[in-house]
């Protein structure tokens, strides 16, 4: 079964097709021919997952679905939240939205974040969503080089490394993307 997954992020599309079943057969945008960056107007992750999904959708009929991340810092009143992309500049560089991070928590004690991943499906014409979530916390240096965006700065309760620092199986058994992809692969098989 042909599911479009909403993105060209390839550590995205690597992290949820370890996930997926094989009778589900991802595609991604530019497997579709959508290679525009698609615009995330959004205020909310719901929102923003949404319309990447819908958009996706009316271009090629396929079932499709996306996902808006955000981290959230408790420090920083749920900042970067929805404009984690975007948190140090439109260029949406990882490096300097790490950078900037780290520098807005510098003397701060309270380090409690959380990663929340909002799934948007749409299936039947009809839009479901999924979400999850990770709580942890920011360390002061980045460790690891495994994964991608804030990894190597996060560190999950009950763990003592980097998300960057464990390999995609190890981030993949407990992140908010897993949790999310979890209940998306659970609904796709009741249907
Ligand atoms: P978006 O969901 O593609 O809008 O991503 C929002 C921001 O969060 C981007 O800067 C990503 O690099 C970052 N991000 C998304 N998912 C993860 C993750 O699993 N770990 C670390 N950073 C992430």
């Amino acid at each position: 079964m042909k599911l479009l997954f909403a993105t060209n992020n390839k550590h995205k599309l690597e992290e949820i097709s370890a996930l997926m079943p094989e009778k589900f057969e991802l595609i991604s945008l530019n497997q579709a021919g959508i290679t525009e960056d698609i615009p995330e107007t959004g205020s909310t992750l719901v929102e923003n997952a949404i319309i990447k999904a819908e958009y996706a959708y009316k271009k090629t009929g396929l079932w499709c679905f996306a996902d808006d991340t955000g981290l959230e810092v408790d420090a920083l009143n749920g900042a970067p939240g929805v404009y984690s992309a975007r948190y140090a500049g439109p260029a949406k560089n990882s490096h300097e939205n790490v950078q900037l991070l780290l520098k807005n928590l510098r003397g701060i004690e309270n380090r409690a974040a959380r990663f929340k991943t909002v799934i948007a499906l749409i299936y039947n014409e009809k839009t479901f969503l999924f979400e999850g979530v990770v709580n942890g916390r920011i360390i002061d240096t980045l460790l690891g080089d495994f994964g991608f965006g804030y990894d190597p700065v996060f560190i999950p309760d009950g763990f003592n490394q980097t998300f960057a620092q464990m390999p995609l199986v190890e981030k993949n058994k407990i992140s908010h993307r897993a949790k999310a992809v979890e209940q998306l692969i659970a609904f796709l098989k009741s249907v």
